[in-house]
């Protein structure tokens, strides 16, 4: 049977996805490798949402193309959102030497394929109809360390905000049913190891509307809370402020193992530009939730992301955004150019920003944010925290790198960490010394 061996471009959504590809492969008795080490089999898992993510998925295609040239891969596969994007295309011209394209709602077929794979094959298979939900019983080949995983809740998204293409590329939102979830993490914390679980999705705030005819998020959250596991910090991923309740905010606020931490992309706050995005809210709608959320939940973490240059943003609604931001001092912060995608509303407004004032904006905000992270992680020194250790620092003896209950993996900083008998997997209890712009450094007690 071929070995295997997959590169993942994107989110932690696509991350998941090359979990399931995976898991089926292993199941079907491929064996799993490391690209670098050579593999029969090479999948590159891509993200297309926005430019520059599809030129890097096409620059790693490329290599890859390369890596078979020099027989280091006698087969390519390519799956994602490129995939799902372009389809056939990107087996054609200068990536003809893919031999299997697949698309967001095919990859979990991918054994058959696989076992049916000639050389010289082209073969494509990108369905329009999206449909796929995983569920409890889709084998996963856990691609994060042991002590944390992801589990999507909810697939495709419906809100249709004027920018985005992710309903092309992953359909209308779709959520599992709460008995899958909890399965599924009763299957995930089995060994005892797991320690935090991440729940994602495109909007997982909107959890349950379509399949239960209402938002049973805070539902799904206790359920997850009363579960007897290794479990100790469930966190909430890619909300949307249009689809808070407050119920939400009270199971947030009671469940100890729900993480003090929220992502919240508003992605803007001038009224204009939150409607010319269609993003179903207002300036005054976000800044009573913020403060909604402060006033109930001690402590809280929010983290946001903001979309710069859109079309039609005046300097006042910049100014307006960069006032707002001073004023509400975001935790975490992670800010994009406007970029203008083919087949959405916005791609066809009046008013694109050009290139050089969408970067002016964003390095602006960027230094006003960076102040602000600094001075927020000033606040910490000298408190103890518990932290959860990810990994040992590289080329430093005894130094690990773990988080807090307010950094989320892999898009937040970290705690740099020092002291006796700390072990990945762990948590620690630590006593926070020193404050860098983005990360902190503790030594456990
Ligand atoms: S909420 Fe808006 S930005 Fe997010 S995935 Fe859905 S349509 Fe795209």
């Amino acid at each position: 049977m071929y070995s295997v061996g997959i590169i993942t471009l994107g989110c932690s959504r696509n991350l998941l996805d090359s979990e399931i590809i995976l898991g089926s492969l292993k199941r079907s008795g491929f064996k799993i490798v490391n690209v670098e080490d050579g593999a029969d089999v090479c999948i590159v898992n891509t993200c297309a949402f926005v430019k520059d993510a599809r030129e890097e998925s096409m620059d790693v295609i490329l290599d890859a193309i390369q890596l078979k040239r020099v027989g280091k891969v006698k087969h390519l596969v390519v799956c994602g959102c490129l995939s799902q994007l372009y389809k056939e295309k990107v087996a054609e011209g200068p990536l003809r030497e893919v031999d299997l394209v697949l698309g967001t709602n095919d990859f979990p077929k991918i054994s058959l394929f696989l076992k049916t794979l000639k050389k010289g094959d082209n073969r494509t298979a990108v369905s329009t109809r999206l449909n796929y939900l995983y569920d409890e019983n889709s084998p996963r080949f856990l691609l994060t360390p042991r002590h944390y995983a992801y589990v999507k809740v909810s697939e495709g998204c419906s809100n249709f905000c004027s920018y985005c293409i992710i309903s092309h590329l992953r359909g209308n939102f779709r959520s599992r049913s709460i008995e899958s979830i909890i399965e599924e993490v009763n299957k995930l914390s089995k060994t005892g190891a797991l320690k935090e679980i991440n729940l994602i999705g495109q909007d997982t705030t909107s959890f349950g509307i379509d399949r239960y005819g209402k938002i049973v998020f805070p539902e799904l959250l206790r359920k997850l809370c009363r579960l007897k596991n290794s479990v100790r910090w469930i966190r909430i991923l890619y909300t949307h402020p249009a689809h808070y309740t407050d119920e939400l905010i009270r199971a947030i606020r009671d469940e100890d193992k729900i993480c003090k931490y929220l992502d919240l992309p508003i992605q803007h706050i001038s009224d204009r530009i939150l409607k010319r995005m269609d993003r179903h809210t207002t300036k005054i709608d976000i800044m009573a939730l913020v403060e909604k959320l402060r006033k109930n939940i001690p402590n809280i973490v929010l983290r946001t992301s903001i979309i710069v240059g859109f079309p039609g943003e005046s300097d006042r609604d910049f100014g307006e955004l960069l006032e707002f931001l001073r004023q509400t001092r975001f935790d975490r912060l992670g800010a994009f150019l406007y970029s203008r995608e083919k087949l959405t509303k916005a791609s066809e407004f009046s008013g694109q920003i050009p290139e050089g004032v969408k970067k002016a904006r964003y390095d602006e905000l960027m230094k006003l944010q960076q102040q602000i992270s600094s001075e927020i992680n000033r606040s910490f020194l000298g408190r103890e925290m518990d932290i959860l250790i990810d990994e040992k620092v590289e080329g430093e003896r005894d130094k690990f790198l773990g988080r807090t209950q307010g950094d989320a993996p892999e898009v937040d900083g970290g705690v740099y960490l020092t002291g006796n008998g700390l072990k990945i997997g762990e948590f620690c209890l630590a006593k926070i010394v020193d404050t860098l712009e983005y990360d902190l450094v503790g030594e456990a007690a």
